[in-house]
């Protein structure tokens, strides 16, 4: 009887928070807003932040989604999640940027790749445009490759391989990462269109085709380095990254 009530009182507090959203036979679970207070430059910037998790059945019933979890093993996979600025949901123009985790860029800080610089500077973006959202996917490591493989394509690229080499040397398509999960999710949370920050054209078809209304793209160069110069080049000349 306790624990019921326990239950029922997680449940009231927690169901408001949580979203489904329905994609065919499968679910996404959003949950958020969470106010989340971020050190941007010595500054204190306050973002709301959400996260999801796909489901593989549909389960309206919240209460089973939450009895689910201790079971789900969730802190062996990566969950994804998105931090949102300003009036998002009716805010006439809205940044967005769909960031690929990098762990070795965005934790440790490498120059090896622009992705730390990119993640910090697109928040800075939405800060002062005054709204945006910043995804941040985490099923994207080494553009779809997962770490441990992103550690032997380094290797190969201290050896000669280029970034693009690298990846197909170890079975892997230049680029294999999906962004449906994230549309879907930036659907639930805004209608009108957005502006891409992204050096990427393909990421900007990848929502043009997911039937996004996307009005335009700005670009995000930066933080060019010895260390990674090249690599920088690769994606111009390789994968038809656009200044
Ligand atoms: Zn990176």
């Amino acid at each position: 009887m306790e624990e019921l009530k326990m239950k029922s009182k997680v449940l009231s507090v927690l169901e408001d928070k949580i979203q489904l959203i329905k994609t065919g036979e499968e679910a996404i679970y959003l949950v958020g807003p969470i106010k989340l207070p971020v050190n941007l430059d010595g500054e204190t910037v306050e973002f709301k932040w959400y996260s999801w998790v796909q489901s593989e059945d549909v389960v309206e019933d919240f209460q089973v989604v939450i009895d689910r979890l201790s079971s789900a093993q969730l802190a062996d996979l990566q969950q994804s999640s998105v931090l949102v600025y300003g009036d998002f949901e009716y805010e006439e123009n809205a940044l967005i940027r769909m960031h690929s985790i990098c762990h070795t860029g965005d934790i440790f800080g490498s120059k090896r790749c622009d992705c730390g610089f990119q993640l910090k500077q697109s928040m800075k973006m939405m800060v002062e445009h005054g709204c945006g959202a910043l995804f941040y996917l985490a099923n994207h490591e080494g553009r779809g490759i997962g770490l441990f493989s992103k550690a032997m394509a380094y290797i190969l690229q201290e050896n000669g391989y280029d970034t693009v080499e690298a990846n197909h040397a170890l079975g892997f398509a230049d680029d294999s990462r999906d962004y449906r999960e994230a549309i879907e999710v930036l659907k639930a949370l805004r209608a009108k269109p957005v502006t891409l920050i992204t050096n990427n054209p393909k990421k900007l078809e990848a929502l043009r085709e997911a039937g996004l209304s996307v009005s335009g793209r700005t670009p995000l160069w930066g933080d060019v380095s010895e260390y990674n110069e090249r690599y920088l080049e690769t994606k111009r000349e390789k994968s038809g990254h656009i200044v």
